[in-house]
């Protein structure tokens, strides 16, 4: 029997074991915090998928891929997904560029994209800001209870068999493949999206640079945003349009700031964030829809927000896997193990 060892038990490294016990491996996880829903993938709250081009790119493909795994998934491991509606208002020459993506969308994967254009959008959103001339409305989008869904995975991976080490800090991996005594055929290092220390000696790192993210109040109705804080501005945002600000704090719509720049970090004032803490429980207690409350600093990883899955001499590492990556995760785990099992062959 193949054995294979995980390190870390964020979303990617609990679908990959999961995924790796249902195919007759033999799994141990290793995470280094004593609980299993500290980690990133605890506090993501939506099933996004992406309006990015090139269409076909393969992150795009690893996100469609994941979010379809997630509505199977989620009826085999007993986790809801709730759906409803994501608005990202876009100004004229981006929104034009945009209509051929849904289409496509729309065709390929049955999803229900709509464009909101001019007054129709105004009429609903007064305070808009004159520049959002149009958004693009996708229903199907998925709310989820993060917590839940790691405590479901990590049921599923102990009722599979697996071996699960919390509070187990890893080291650089050897390419010797011993962690912890035990000799392993495969290791997946799925340490989060800033990790490299830990395969330092099999696999060169990309290029990272290093800054530092804040979140706040995320929630996909622009309406929340607007009826419960005063929007100070509206800046763009790579990927997904134009975000309001509240006082320097940004917001966006189901979505992440984790490409923030850098700089925009050191104006925050972290009154509010303290603030948002204080206010989350209610805020969440008034408004079921509202997707997750975060106030927490973290690290903006890759220029470009670029995804990268390596796999080499029996090792798999994931660096940089922003959102969505919550969304793909089951599909990047079924990319590692399927090219485990052609070096196997
Ligand atoms: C606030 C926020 C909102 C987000 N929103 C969304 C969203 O709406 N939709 C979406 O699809 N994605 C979203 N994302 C992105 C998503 O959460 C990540 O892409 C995804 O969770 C990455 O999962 P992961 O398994 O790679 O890493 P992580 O969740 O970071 O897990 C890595 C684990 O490895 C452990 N670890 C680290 N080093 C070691 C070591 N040396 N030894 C052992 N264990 C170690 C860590 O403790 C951690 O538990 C969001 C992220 C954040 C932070």
């Amino acid at each position: 029997m193949r054995r294979l060892a995980v390190v870390g038990a964020g979303a990617i490294g609990l679908y990959t074991a999961y995924e790796a016990l249902k195919r007759g491996y033999e799994v141990d996880i290793y995470e280094a915090s004593t609980s299993i829903t500290r980690s990133p993938s605890a506090r993501m709250p939506g099933l996004i998928v992406p309006i990015e081009r090139p269409f076909s790119s393969f992150k795009n493909k690893l996100v469609m891929k994941g979010y379809k795994r997630h509505l199977k998934l989620s009826s085999e491991l007993g986790y809801d997904i709730r759906f409803t509606r994501l608005i990202l208002p876009y100004k004229r020459r981006i929104l034009d560029h945009l209509m051929w993506i849904p289409r496509i969308y729309m065709k390929r994967y049955g999803i229900d994209i709509k464009i909101l254009r001019g007054e129709k959008l105004f009429n609903r959103y007064p305070e808009l800001n004159r520049l959002f001339i149009g958004g693009v409305e996708i229903h199907g989008f998925g709310i989820v209870d993060p917590p839940g869904i790691i405590i479901s995975l990590e049921r599923g991976v102990k009722e599979l068999g697996g071996g699960i080490y919390l509070g187990y800090k890893v080291h650089p991996i050897t390419p010797e493949k011993v962690i912890n005594g035990v000799e392993y055929d495969h290791i997946v290092v799925a340490a989060g999206p800033h990790t490299r220390e830990v395969v330092r000696n099999v696999i060169t790192p990309p290029r990272q640079r290093f800054g530092k993210g804040i979140y706040a109040i995320t929630s996909i109705y622009l309406d929340y945003i607007i009826n419960h804080f005063t929007v100070t501005g509206w800046r763009y945002t790579r990927g997904y349009g134009y975000a309001p600000y509240y006082k320097g704090v940004g917001s966006i719509f189901g979505a992440t700031f984790s490409w923030t720049p850098a700089k925009e970090d050191y104006m925050l004032d972290y009154e509010l964030i303290r603030e948002a803490i204080r206010r989350a429980p209610t805020l969440l207690r008034e408004e079921p829809d509202i997707l997750s409350v975060h106030s927490l600093p973290r690290v903006v990883n890759y220029p470009s927000n670029r995804w990268i899955i390596k796999v080499r001499d029996g090792v798999a590492a994931t660096f940089g896997i922003t959102t969505p990556g919550f969304t793909a995760a089951p599909a990047i785990a079924e990319y590692i193990l399927d090219r485990f099992n052609m070096m196997d062959r």
